[in-house]
């Protein structure tokens, strides 16, 4: 073994509410586990500001406190948790191999993926200002905050739709602004939406910008202007929020071809468990999860994944 090789029991990949939550069992049950935090430590929620559906938290709590909590709690039974990302996996031999993007080498017995999905951004700069203070990704953790208010959904389907119908609920009006004239989503989802009262269909358009104020940190939404893709000709609507739902983009490119993965890239896990196609590489959250993706769902996958794994290590 070369000196920038080390060989470990356990390699958590992502430091999402799932990857954590594998450190905390599995550093319990003595795998001494690795944590590899990836490229945005803490994951999706640190992005978000306040979440409210994560049970314990009475009161709620921010996104940002709340990944700290878990990072405070897996380092508490000792995980081994480290800045830096995984760029080259082999799982062809045991123990699995793989590569930190500095060169290093980690030799594990077994490898629990939990790197999560990012949710694809319009493009547009101001979306990124706004982020957490007006723009969402997710109205089941943000919806609340904009009760009795006027939101835009971006998106034409499955998720925009559902979104839309959730924020319908609390909102005083929603918005769905699509770029062309026809919704991708499944009819029965499209036939609820327009029987929705509070839901007004924006066809054939894109947002160009959105507008709002800001005040040293303090900063609101007030207004999205769009563009029309047929006429170019813009508007500007007034509301309070901007939900974008075009889809999310699993962090799975580097299990292409070492795993098998669903057609949209996210990886395949057998029913009712975190095991992959590879026996003894675990995934938990929301790499293997495109229906709930929820914190608190992410939180018990990686339960499950450290079970699993530490079950598995007793057969090697
Ligand atoms: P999706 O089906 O890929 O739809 C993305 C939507 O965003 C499309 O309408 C697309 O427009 C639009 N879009 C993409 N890039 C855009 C951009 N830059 N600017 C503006 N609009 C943009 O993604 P999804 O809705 O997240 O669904 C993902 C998968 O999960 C689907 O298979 C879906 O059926 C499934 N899902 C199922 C359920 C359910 O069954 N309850 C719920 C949620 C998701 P175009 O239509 O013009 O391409």
């Amino acid at each position: 073994m070369s000196e920038n090789t080390e060989k470990i029991k356990c390699l958590i990949i992502g430091s999402g509410p799932a990857g954590y939550t594998a450190a905390i069992y599995a550093a319990r049950a003595d795998l001494k586990p690795v944590l590899i935090q990836g490229m945005q430590p803490g994951g999706q929620l640190t992005i978000t500001t306040e979440i409210e559906n994560y049970p314990g938290f009475p009161e709620g709590i921010t996104g940002s406190a709340i990944m700290e909590n878990f990072h405070k709690q897996a380092a508490r039974f000792g995980t081994d948790i480290r800045w830096g990302s995984i760029s080259e996996v082999d799982f062809t031999k045991k123990p699995f191999k793989l590569k930190t993007e500095e060169g290093n080498e980690i030799l594990a017995d077994t490898v629990i993926i939990a790197t999560g999905a990012t949710a694809k951004w319009i493009g547009i700069e101001s979306e990124v200002k706004f982020s957490g203070y007006g723009v969402s990704a997710c109205a089941t953790c943000d919806g609340f905050f904009y009760k009795g208010k006027v939101v835009a959904v971006i998106g034409g389907g499955d998720t925009a739709v559902e979104e839309a119908l959730y924020l319908a609920k609390l909102c005083k009006k929603v918005y769905l602004i699509h770029r062309r004239s026809e919704l991708r989503a499944s009819k029965i989802m499209q036939n609820k939406l327009f029987n929705t009262p509070n839901v007004e269909m924006i066809w054939n358009n894109l947002p160009k910008e959105i507008v709002g104020t800001e005040s040293g940190f303090i900063k609101s939404v007030n207004g999205i202007i769009l563009t029309n893709t047929i006429t170019a000709e813009e508007t500007k609507l007034d509301l309070d929020g901007v939900f974008r739902a075009i889809g999310h983009k699993p962090n799975s490119d580097i299990f292409k071809d070492k795993l098998e993965l669903h057609p949209n890239g996210y990886i395949k896990t057998q029913p009712g468990s975190t095991k992959t196609s590879v026996n003894g590489v675990f995934a938990a959250g929301d790499i293997q999860d495109f229906h709930f993706r929820q914190a608190v769902t992410a939180a018990g996958s990686g339960c499950m994944a450290a079970i699993e794994a530490e079950r598995y290590l007793c057969t090697i």
